[in-house]
């Protein structure tokens, strides 16, 4: 073995960054609240960024507050290797989501300033702006401009609940860096990050090699039949909106179940019209919401929808009409980045599972204009956006091996 595949990171280090963050934004069950660009964010970025410079690496910050802290290697003019995540948290959020992929990276990047090792394209840590969402939407915006899927000016002009822009505290906590964002080049992008779901729990295995994500189709349906007396409408005949809309959620589940495996569909979201509990509701709005990692399926299940939706409506007399808002095709990452992982995983001797992200991601964005994959670890319970979250050390130290290695192969090729 040579003295490269034989280095390891240090788990302990790792944690107790984990845990230094943590310290910004504590929540109040045991996990973090740190919302985007708030003085808590400011303060991560501000430890993170002496963190990177202490072992001489070089910072620079988009005009998105996007953070790229570079450690040049022999051949500068090639395009960096980026790994990161990104350090906002929900508001009842956990102390790993996002935060361990920053961190994993750091500590691959540490380990290898530890042992003087240089890698032939440079390597950096990317710390991505606003990925939650929750207080600014929506979710994975700065990746998404760097990606191109969003204009920047209006990412800057998103507001918060106090009407504050998303803009305007950028240049608040000392974020809004001078690079425009989507110039500073990537030439590869990996993501560690805890599952947030309980399959490599359930299968026993430490690592997954994350190979894509699911696409998914938003819909808004509006249900429409008539208000009327709830007293002095006889049962036959009465056209309640709300009675269908109980048909379509049933339905929606069971589309899922037909599908089965690697099918969701959601009702998440309704209201009643006019909500009285002496009219028969004449109208209501729902949404609906299918995920799946494969396209030809993802049609399928809207062609079902669109007839199951229709015979529900035959049946209680109603008029539908139904809107997809949203169309987000499946995300398939890039395969000499997954084999990088998989060949890191194999060669390291842990468990490992090939999987689709059910989530959302900086990677999911990114992989439209560079090679892309991710690293999942288990969580305890698959429970994420939730204080309770947590990991262990020995799954996270694992995951961050995979990305070091994973990374020199890449650096090095
Ligand atoms: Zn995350």
């Amino acid at each position: 073995m040579s003295e490269l595949q034989q280095l390891r990171v240090n788990g302990e280090r790792l944690w107790d960054s984990i845990m230094a963050i943590a310290e910004f934004g504590p929540g109040e069950q045991g996990g973090s609240c740190r919302l985007a660009l708030t003085d808590e964010d400011r303060q991560a970025r501000d430890l993170f960024i002496r963190w990177c410079e202490q072992i001489g690496c070089s910072v620079s910050i988009d005009d998105m507050g996007n953070i790229f802290a570079r450690r040049d290697g022999r051949n500068n003019d090639l395009a960096p290797i980026v790994a990161g995540s990104h350090l906002d948290t929900q508001p009842h959020g956990g102390k790993f989501d996002g935060i361990y992929g920053v961190l994993a990276a750091l500590e691959a990047i540490r380990t290898l300033h530890d042992n003087n090792v240089t890698t032939e394209a440079p390597v950096e840590v990317v710390v991505w702006t606003n990925e939650e969402g929750s207080r600014f939407a929506p979710a994975m915006i700065a990746s998404g401009v760097y990606a191109g899927l969003f204009e920047k000016e209006f990412a800057w002009s998103i507001s918060d609940s106090d009407g504050k822009t998303l803009g305007d505290e950028l240049r608040r906590i000392g974020y809004m860096g001078d690079i425009a964002c989507g110039d500073h080049a990537i030439g590869a992008l990996l993501e560690a990050h805890i599952e947030q779901g309980p399959i490599l729990e359930a299968d026993n295995h430490q690592i997954g090699v994350v190979i894509g994500g699911q696409g998914q189709h938003w819909y808004d349906l509006t249900l429409k039949g008539q208000d009327s007396h709830a007293g002095s409408t006889p049962m036959p005949g009465r056209r309640d909106a709300l009675v269908a809309a109980a048909d379509v959620i049933s339905m929606v589940q069971g589309l899922a179940l037909d599908f089965a495996p690697g099918a969701v569909a959601t009702v998440g979201e309704m209201s009643v019209m006019p909500n009285s509990r002496n009219t028969i509701p004449g109208e209501v709005v729902l949404s609906i919401d299918i995920r799946n990692p494969d396209e030809q399926v993802l049609t399928d299940m809207d062609a079902q929808i669109r007839s199951r939706v229709a015979a529900i409506v035959d049946k209680h007399s109603v008029e539908a009409e139904l809107e997809e808002i949203w169309d987000k095709p499946p995300v398939k990452f890039d395969p000499a980045c997954i084999a990088a992982v998989s060949s890191a995983t194999n060669a390291l001797g842990y468990s490992n599972q090939q999987m689709v992200s059910g989530a959302g991601h900086d990677a999911c964005q990114v992989c439209m204009v560079a090679p892309t994959s991710m690293i999942f670890v288990p969580c305890a319970g698959g429970l994420s956006h939730n204080e309770q979250e947590s990991a262990e050390l020995v799954d996270l130290e694992a995951g961050c091996n995979v990305l070091m290695h994973a990374m020199l192969t890449l650096a090095n090729r």
